[in-house]
């Protein structure tokens, strides 16, 4: 399909893409464990490489929504508290090719089970046929309380970019269910809706999304201690 842009959404384009960058260069000296007894967050930025997950009406790719919100999330978090590990920093999968969903997947999986994660928060964007709905919404893995304690407080943070607190919904997805600690999956935005699509791709909304999911995070790992 072929998509005509606006020079305007060219130039916002051209700025997420700068702000990536910059972000995964400073990411890069940053991933170190900071000592053994510190929780493990894995942040894990869905989809990348040749897997755009939904796409925008205009040609927008959820991937680079995912990765610019992990990234700017990845460096809001206390690093001198935490370690921080992302399942990718840059557009490529963090699998080996051939490409599957399921490979991807269980990829993901492995390395959050390899980093001996405290948490896992994989960052999607949202996407539904009528385009009338919007807003974040976290689903947790179903079964788990401290997977829904780790959701709540992440909705509730949330609730100050819309006003309202969207309950967290129970979900059966492969990494969730495999990553065998609280697991979250924060649907940042609906890429169909039409104001959800022009917020999602605007770096200052990114970094209000991402500090929310930060705070509730941080609460989340001090009860929890
Ligand atoms: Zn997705």
């Amino acid at each position: 399909m072929k998509f005509t842009l606006s020079l305007r959404t060219w130039m916002v384009l051209a700025f997420v893409g700068i702000i990536i960058s910059l972000l995964s260069a400073r990411l890069s000296t940053k991933l170190l464990p900071v000592s053994d007894t510190s929780p493990v967050v894995v942040i894990d930025p869905g989809h990348g490489g040749q897997d755009p997950g939904a796409v925008g009406a205009n040609g927008v790719y959820e991937k680079n929504i995912n990765l610019s919100v992990s990234l700017i999330l990845a460096t809001l978090l206390p690093q001198k508290q935490l370690t921080v590990y992302l399942t990718r920093s840059n557009d490529q999968l963090p699998s080996s090719p051939p490409f599957t969903t399921l490979r991807d997947l269980q990829q993901r999986v492995l390395l959050s089970r390899r980093w001996h994660a405290t948490i896992f928060v994989s960052i999607h964007t949202n996407s539904e046929p009528t385009g009338t709905v919007q807003g974040p919404i976290v689903y947790y893995r179903s079964g788990s309380p401290l997977s829904l304690a780790l959701a709540t407080n992440v909705s509730q943070a949330l609730s100050t970019l819309n006003g309202r607190v969207i309950p967290p919904r129970p979900i059966h997805q492969l990494v969730l269910e495999q990553a065998g600690v609280p697991a979250i999956n924060v649907e940042v935005g609906f890429l169909t809706h039409p104001l959800d699509q022009s917020r999602l791709v605007n770096s200052s909304y990114q970094t209000q999304i991402a500090q929310a999911v930060s705070l509730g995070i941080l609460h989340y790992l001090r009860r929890g201690q």
